[in-house]
């Protein structure tokens, strides 16, 4: 396993080389910056997430300027990347960075709402150039394939150290990153072009999750009325379920998880509006 494992970090680093993509937060060693494109990244493609990085750059070049603006306007430049719980979370962390930074609270970055292992990690990484791996759906699923693993856990407790012996670990992780999402990609892998085809098990798990069907999802109707609060401030919830073409027990379900992850929030005779605080 050990000379397997160092092979493929080889020929993964000289197929990074060749073939990285050029984002610009690959450049920087800005803990914020990481943290944005991470958080926006979070089940988007990088490429449509860097189109929101610059936004949010711009508008918040420091975790003070997020920190002293609103959920809504924040809310309102996330609009059409979903999943905004992951705003609400940005913007809770910004201001516990205003308070103390991030050289304060390394490396436990997991403190910061939002943040999990993956992130964190990815922080070490990118920022602090640490010797960890960010181990997310892509390195997850080519360690599965090329060595024939339905569980990667054990793999990665025992074999980190190989992949991370005398490579930069920012050039490892962004190679996987790259390499799963070009060439063993989730859907069609491209087995007959791939570099390192030759020695890969090629095992294609059965057991995969289901995913969620985007139209009439929970989530796309999430997304609908966060969009519908924005646009017209407060809104009755009857005026909400005549307005979003969808299920309304869908839409109930939607408004109760929007309420519990206190992205909105009711106010007297069901009028609804994002919540602010
Ligand atoms: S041969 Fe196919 S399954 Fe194996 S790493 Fe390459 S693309 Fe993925």
């Amino acid at each position: 396993m050990e000379t397997k494992t160092k092979n493929l970090k080889l020929d993964l680093i000289n197929w990074y080389k060749k073939n990285r993509r050029q984002f610009p937060w690959r450049e920087t060693n800005d803990p914020w910056k990481i943290l944005i494109i991470e958080t926006l990244a979070q089940q988007t493609q990088l490429e449509r997430a860097n189109q929101y990085y610059e936004k949010f750059l711009t508008r918040f070049p420091t975790p003070r300027s997020m920190s002293n603006s609103s959920l809504k306007v924040i809310l309102r430049m996330w609009s059409g990347l979903g999943y905004n719980n992951r705003a609400k979370r940005l913007y809770e962390a910004s201001k516990i960075l205003e308070e103390k930074g991030f050289d304060q609270i390394y490396p436990n970055f997991d403190v910061l709402p939002g943040v999990g292992p993956y992130t964190k990690n990815a922080i070490l990484s990118f920022a602090y150039g640490k010797k960890v791996l960010a181990v997310d759906t892509n390195i997850e699923r080519v360690i599965q394939r090329y060595f024939g693993l339905d569980d990667t856990k054990g793999f990665f407790i025992e074999n980190s150290k190989y992949l991370l012996s005398r490579v930069d670990s920012r050039d490892l992780n962004q190679a996987f990153m790259d390499f799963g999402s070009s060439i063993c990609k989730n859907l069609k892998p491209l087995c007959t072009i791939c570099p390192i085809e030759k020695n890969c098990k090629k095992y294609f798990s059965k057991n995969k999750k289901p995913y969620e069907k985007f139209k009439g999802s929970n989530r796309e109707v999430r997304g609908k009325i966060i969009k519908l609060l924005i646009e017209k401030g407060s809104i009755n919830s009857q005026k909400i379920i005549e307005e979003i073409d969808a299920d309304s027990m869908i839409i109930q379900k939607a408004l109760h998880g929007l309420k519990k992850d206190k992205l909105i929030k009711f106010k007297k005779n069901n009028i609804i509006e994002i919540n602010s605080n």
